[in-house]
């Protein structure tokens, strides 16, 4: 089931997510329409906050579907190590229409759990540790906007206060 995608502003999508400590049915059919929603937006990735739900749970696939080995589930993350830096335009499903230069590590390397509750550890480079702290950030209730500064971050919180106030956001 795809699940509506909140937007920058509202509350839930700006709050921390708790580890997940029971694995049942809701926790998989709630992954199941993550991976969903991802693909259906269509986005690289998606984090539990942004379809409301306070869990840290992210899915992210660079790929965006077209190849299966490139999906990854990823339960109670925590980063190993970051190293290096990159720069490039960003966005996110729950701010759609804007883009922005943000800084980013060049590699990460995080542990988690999978979908089932096993150990995992996942190296990203490139894209996929971008895709990596993008989501990270997204548990921790912090958006690429807030990653922003000055006058950049600004025009952006300006433009979305202007939609909301016009109901188009
Ligand atoms: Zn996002």
């Amino acid at each position: 089931m795809i699940r509506p995608i909140l937007r920058y502003g509202e509350r839930a999508l700006h709050q921390p997510a708790s580890e997940v400590a029971t694995w049942d049915d809701d926790l998989q059919r709630l992954i199941d329409d993550m991976i969903e929603t991802m693909y259906a937006a269509p986005g690289v990735g998606l984090a539990a906050t942004q379809v409301g739900v306070p869990l840290r749970i992210f899915v992210v696939d660079i790929s965006v579907g077209r190849n299966p080995a490139d999906l990854i589930v990823m339960v109670n993350p925590a980063f190993v190590e970051r190293d290096g830096m990159q720069l490039q335009e960003e966005g996110c499903l729950s701010v759609p229409g804007f883009n922005a230069t943000v800084v980013r590590p060049a590699r990460t390397v995080i542990k988690g759990l999978d979908r089932h509750g096993a150990e995992q550890i996942l190296e990203g480079r490139e894209l996929l540790a971008r895709a990596f702290q993008h989501e990270m950030d997204h548990l921790d209730g912090t958006l690429f906007v807030d990653r922003l500064r000055g006058i950049k971050r600004d025009l952006i919180v300006r433009k979305i206060n202007k939609m909301k106030r016009s109901g188009k956001w």
